[in-house]
């Protein structure tokens, strides 16, 4: 367990915790990790319009 100081109001805190419990500013590290998620659920979001779109153009009658 390490100690990190906070980029926003400078107080140490766990680095463990993913954000300042002083301010609620996330570490660098918890940051990217929402980047990531957020990326994440895009593609899956644009996976299924992908394959919605696909059903619509098989299913719908030419
Ligand atoms: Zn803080």
């Amino acid at each position: 367990m390490s100690e990190i100081a906070c980029s926003h109001c400078a107080r140490s805190f766990s680095e463990e915790l993913g954000y300042c419990p002083h301010c609620k500013t996330p570490t660098v590290a918890q940051k990217e990790q929402n980047i990531i998620a957020a990326q994440k659920k895009f593609i899956r979001y644009f996976i299924a319009l992908v394959v919605f779109c696909i059903i619509m153009i098989l299913w719908l009658p030419r």
